[in-house]
């Protein structure tokens, strides 16, 4: 197996892990999906998530 692909499907999968704003839990999904509201945390419900590779809000 080659792995010249690896860097590449990492900053794919990057792209599209959101990370519970309330218990801190990783989902993986489409940001659109997350932008129309139809995504929401696995374990609590909750629908306030956040983007973790881009966002940094200090
Ligand atoms: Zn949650």
């Amino acid at each position: 197996m080659p792995k010249a692909k690896i860097p590449a499907a990492m900053g794919r999968i990057y792209e599209r892990v959101w990370v519970c704003m309330r218990c801190n839990a990783k989902l993986r999904t489409d940001s659109r999906r997350v932008l129309t509201g139809s995504v929401k945390c696995r374990r609590c419900g909750y629908k306030g998530l956040r983007q973790k590779s881009k966002e940094r809000k200090v």
